[in-house]
């Protein structure tokens, strides 16, 4: 095995803004073995203080509406505005994770030489709670490196598009013109999540009409919480079209989120949400342990035979699986 990496030294110069030591990171903190978990959380509490400054930026929505396209779009227009710039490509249906970060992101390939942007693919390995375990520490990493903006976008589609609106300060909905009117995303409950809704491909045929649905469905819905009211952008993202008003309506909705104190609020709940993740994760590890030493066999002994009801025997594991060893 090679030599552990010296965590401290890879922070340092991660927070000098060093592409090579940021991908080392979020190398380390995607790694899930037992050795890793060390490495993991000396990671975490180097990062801890120099994190909660970037503003963090969802992208969801359905495969083929323009996630990608828009994404690289939002990355020159903010680049032009000199903001340093993070992307999590978020792929949980890949076992892949991106070492190489641009090798399969062709529309990403024009920043690849930027020094003010970093881009990583991340895959969730299908374990439970992969995004909630690994992609808030990932936002850590390029937190710290000073990003003022990380755009979090999903590739794959379903479940994976919660857990992402879970960790964004700000989610954009894209929708395209027939691929679902407004009245269907309302259904969806696609309004809920989005805090900024932009409909792409806005060259298409119909896409007048898809904002006018959105935007009664906005007026129609339930009162906006702490008073936003959710924009409707119109972009063409494969012409940059429309991605400086989309880039206004994400810099509004953070000077709400900072105003209100609902970005406060959002982190704490995130905060929460990742404790609890990695909690489960851990007593899930050692009940694992626990498989193969004594204890479950001979409860589950005496759960067969009834001598014991399995609420107690699951008490007497938890009890078992004890005081964390530091694993
Ligand atoms: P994703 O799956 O949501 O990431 O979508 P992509 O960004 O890969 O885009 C899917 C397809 O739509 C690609 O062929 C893009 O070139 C095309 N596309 C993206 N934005 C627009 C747009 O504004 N107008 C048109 N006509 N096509 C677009």
């Amino acid at each position: 095995m090679a030599r552990p990496p010296d965590v401290a030294d890879l922070v340092a110069q991660a927070r000098r803004g060093e592409q090579r030591a940021v991908g080392r990171l979020i190398s380390l903190v995607e790694t899930d073995t037992a050795g890793g978990r060390a490495l993991l959380r000396e990671v975490a509490a180097l990062l801890a203080p120099h994190s909660g400054q970037a503003h963090v930026v969802g992208l969801t929505g359905p495969p083929g509406v323009g996630k990608s396209t828009s994404t690289s779009a939002l990355v020159t227009a903010l680049r032009r505005r000199g903001r340093r710039v993070g992307v999590l490509a978020v792929d949980p249906s890949s076992p892949f994770s991106g070492g190489a970060l641009l090798g399969d992101r062709v529309r990403m390939a024009e920043h690849a030489t930027d020094p003010g942007v970093f881009i990583r693919s991340m895959a969730s390995r299908g374990h439970l709670g992969g995004l909630a375990w690994s992609t808030p520490q990932a936002l850590r990493v390029l937190d710290a490196a000073g990003c003022d903006v990380v755009l979090v976008e999903t590739v794959g589609v379903g479940q994976s598009e919660v857990e992402v609106v879970a960790l964004a300060d700000t989610t954009v909905v894209l929708l395209a013109p027939g691929m679902g009117d407004g009245v269907q995303a309302a259904k969806a409950g696609i309004l809920e999540v989005a805090d900024v809704l932009a409909v792409n491909k806005a060259d298409r045929h119909g896409a007048a009409r898809t904002v006018r649905d959105l935007e009664n469905a906005i007026a129609m819905g339930a009162d906006d919480p702490g008073g936003w009211t959710r924009p409707v952008v119109s972009t063409v993202a494969v012409r940059a079209e429309g991605v400086d008003d989309l880039v206004a309506a994400l810099d509004a909705h953070r000077a709400w989120l900072d105003d209100t104190g609902a970005r406060a609020r959002r982190r704490r709940a995130r905060a929460a949400a990742e404790v609890e993740a990695i909690t489960l994760e851990q007593v899930r590890a050692r009940i694992g342990d626990l498989r193969g030493a004594d204890a479950l066999p001979g409860l589950a002994d005496r759960v067969a035979a009834g001598e014991l009801d399995p609420y107690r025997a699951a008490d007497a594991l938890l009890a078992a699986a004890g005081p964390d060893a530091g694993s």
